[in-house]
């Protein structure tokens, strides 16, 4: 049986952060997905997403946020490439809508530069939105998108450079906590020893750790690329990212930086699945109808022609944050499941920190606010620790 200091349950964007420094530090590591990372049938894929140091979920991760935003420097530096582009970012909505206040609070007690703006001087500014007059909107200058592709890229061929060893379309079926070491158990058969494993298996992480899976609401969410009726105001200098939040729609996206269209998608939580596995490249015209609404009335610019549309998975907890602890009756086995929606930002960060914690004990003090302790009592016997279905292996 072969034998690792420490094994990467899944290579979405935390786990190949993870590997990335474990490799990086000279442990002996192991990464194993169920397909190849970057696949698109998980959380991490397509070109990018937001990143924004006024957190309207949370003011304490702005200093993760800060953290993480040096990483994807230092990675983007090596690989040669930026990996973040700073295009600020928009918010707006009714006075009084949680997205605006919790953005306003996050930026003032972490002493942020933000502008409140009114629908005019947004329009005069950005001219691809036309904001209701009544909205309150604010503008955070340190804000943009982190290029996910490419830093899912960069992270994989960095620790494989380092030296970890990666096995793709590898299924972990069982994790067996043992004396000397923590046994994988993979649908093939194969047995892998480690001295610590990180799970990180997003969407699945419930079906492997099934202690969780009362705490996890997987959904399938549609993303649209529309091509953009005015061409001249959606690049990425004339068109920040953006959050808007009306009646009927919270609508994000992002500027046409890649020549491939406005990005957009609703924030609501869609249909909710069974099984990650479930989910499939299926995103079709009655997807795209309530996002391509939005755009019309709030992004006018924007809304050209639909161009294509993808599915992807959020993996939510009931209060919208992560999850990052060791399991309660092992504390070789580290959990991670930082998505709400909102993780990638974080994963250089997170990759850091849970490479950090296969060599000490406890959790560093910025992420004991991710702990299980919050859902209360967890089932405090591991085994079995959850195979994952035969018919979804
Ligand atoms: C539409 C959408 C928009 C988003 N927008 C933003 C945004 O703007 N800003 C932001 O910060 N975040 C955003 N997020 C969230 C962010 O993308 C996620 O937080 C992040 O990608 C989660 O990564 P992960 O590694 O936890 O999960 P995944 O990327 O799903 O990785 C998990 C991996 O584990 C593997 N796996 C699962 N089970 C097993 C097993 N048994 N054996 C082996 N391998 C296994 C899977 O194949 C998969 O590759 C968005 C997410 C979505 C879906």
């Amino acid at each position: 049986m072969d034998r690792f200091d420490v094994a990467v349950v899944g290579l979405g964007a935390m786990g190949a952060a993870a590997l990335y420094h474990l490799a990086r530090q000279g442990r002996r590591v192991i990464g194993l997905d169920r397909a190849a990372p970057g696949h698109e049938g998980g959380s991490s894929h397509g070109e990018s997403r937001i990143i924004r140091l006024a957190q309207f979920e949370n003011p304490a991760y702005t200093p993760l946020v800060e953290r993480a935003w040096a990483l994807w420097d230092d990675l983007g530096r090596a690989g040669g490439e930026d990996l973040i582009w700073r295009t600020g970012m928009l918010e707006g909505g009714l006075p009084g809508t949680p997205i605006i206040e919790g953005s306003l609070r996050a930026a003032r007690e972490n002493g942020l530069p933000h502008e409140a703006l009114t629908a005019a001087q947004a329009r005069a500014r950005f001219p691809a939105f036309d904001l209701p007059d009544d909205w309150s909107i604010v503008f955070q200058p340190q804000a943009g998108l982190v290029r996910a592709d490419l830093a899912m890229r960069l992270h994989m061929a960095g620790a494989r450079t380092a030296g970890a060893v990666v096995r793709e379309g590898a299924v972990v079926q069982a994790i067996e906590p043992g004396g000397s070491a923590v046994r994988l158990v993979l649908a093939s058969g194969e047995a892998i020893a480690a001295e610590a494993v990180i799970v990180a298996a997003g969407g699945w992480i419930g079906e492997l750790v099934p202690e969780l899976a009362p705490w996890l609401t997987v959904t399938r969410q549609a993303v649209c690329w529309f091509t953009p009726a005015r061409a001249a105001d959606t690049g990425p200098d004339r068109m920040p990212v953006f959050v808007l939040e009306d009646e009927t729609e919270a609508l994000y996206g992002f500027p046409d930086f890649m020549g491939t269209g406005v990005k957009a998608a609703s924030h609501r939580l869609g249909q909710r699945l069974g099984s990650a596995s479930d989910a499939r490249q299926d995103a079709g015209p009655s997807d795209a109808q309530p996002i391509a609404e939005a755009l019309a009335r709030l992004i006018p610019g924007a809304a050209g022609p639909l161009k294509t549309l993808k599915t992807c998975l959020y993996t939510s907890t009931p209060d919208d944050e992560f999850i990052i602890d060791r399991h309660p009756a092992d504390p070789r086995i580290i959990l991670c499941s930082a998505c709400s929606g909102h993780g990638f930002k974080f994963a250089s960060a997170f990759g850091e920190a849970l490479a950090q914690m296969t060599r000490a004990e406890g959790v560093p003090a910025p992420f004991r606010a991710f702990g299980l302790g919050r859902f209360g009592s967890l089932q405090a016997s591991l085994p079995p620790l959850g195979e994952v279905p035969a018919k979804r292996g």
